[in-house]
């Protein structure tokens, strides 16, 4: 199918993309998602406002305090920044299991927390780092925390005329390891669940602190914090030897999934508690000193 008709605007600065946002309209960043729903008349808004030639949206700052992804930079370069990777390793971890290469090339960060799929890794991640996403409109500015920012499915906390310019991924704390773990129907579909892991150690290796975020179970994103039966897993074992299962049956009690002709709510609740157990224990291993 072809999608409406709507108009079209391609502004050069933030300035004048503000300006044309005002006006109303939907913001088309890579496409991946936007195109299809019109294509699909799923989607039918008047006006699109391109903002591919808006200079400095592409910026991706790395400091000691973590990573900026500004609004066009795509899931590739991202993916490939070893500066990113360095500070906060799980968003490589994450972006590889976001669809397929073509789709990362084009597709943006900052575009997938937009469009706020409960299915969609980088809202997950976001949620599990307490990241924040900027906003601004022609009115000002604001920054929106992680928690605030996913109200339903599709559902974002940007208000109309306001572009997200950026998002922010903290940088991940000295003895902190995360890992990423999702099942899919084939590579590079929308995962049936995915979960990412943060596991902090203390100077005796023992657990500190363990979270989970999960996608594909809940309307939002559901992050759960694991670190009682975190530790209750570790209780008589050798430092850095932590048995995760309680963990693991902990998160497949709390998610509450639906089910769809992909995969029972059964099964997804199974797939919860066996990926908890896999993602905490990789992310501790990566906690460990030397780890990566
Ligand atoms: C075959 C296929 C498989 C896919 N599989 C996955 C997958 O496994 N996991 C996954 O997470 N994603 C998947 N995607 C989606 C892909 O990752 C998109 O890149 C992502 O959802 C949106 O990024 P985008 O830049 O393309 O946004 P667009 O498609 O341009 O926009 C998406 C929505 O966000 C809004 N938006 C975009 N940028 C901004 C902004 N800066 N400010 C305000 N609103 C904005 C748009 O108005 C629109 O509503 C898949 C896509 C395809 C086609």
């Amino acid at each position: 199918m072809k999608p409406p008709p709507f108009d079209y605007r391609a502004p050069r600065t933030l300035d004048e993309a503000l300006a044309d946002l005002a006006e109303g309209g939907k913001v088309l960043a890579g496409g991946q998602s936007l195109i299809p729903l019109l294509n699909m008349r799923l989607a039918a808004p008047d006006r699109l406002v391109d903002i591919n030639g808006v200079a400095g949206l592409d910026a991706l700052e790395v400091t000691a305090a973590g990573v900026r992804v500004g609004a066009l930079a795509r899931h590739a370069a991202v993916e490939r920044s070893d500066e990113a990777a360095a500070v906060q390793p799980l968003l490589r971890q994450a972006l590889r299991h976001v669809a397929h290469p073509v789709i990362r090339n084009r597709g943006t960060v900052v575009g997938s927390l937009a469009h706020a799929d409960p299915a969609a890794e980088l809202p997950a991640v976001l949620a599990l780092l307490d990241g924040h996403v900027e906003a601004a409109s022609a009115a000002g500015r604001r920054t929106i925390a992680a928690a605030d920012f996913f109200t339903g499915p599709l559902e974002p906390a940007l208000e109309p005329g306001e572009l997200a310019v950026a998002a922010f991924f903290p940088a991940l704390p000295p003895q902190t390891g995360t890992a990423f773990a999702e099942v899919t129907r084939r590579h590079g579909d929308y995962a049936l669940v995915g979960v990412a892991a943060m596991v902090a150690l203390d100077d005796d290796l023992r657990v500190r602190a363990a979270r989970a975020a999960y996608l594909s179970v809940a309307d939002t994103p559901l992050v759960l914090d694991l670190a009682e039966p975190a530790a209750q897993g570790q209780a008589g074992r050798p430092p850095g030897a932590a048995d995760w299962s309680a963990a693991a049956a902990y998160a497949a009690e709390r998610v509450d999934p639906d089910g769809d002709i992909h995969a029972g709510a059964d099964y997804r609740r199974h797939l919860a508690g066996v990926l908890t157990g896999r993602a905490l224990a990789e992310a501790a291993r990566n906690a460990l000193p030397g780890g990566s």
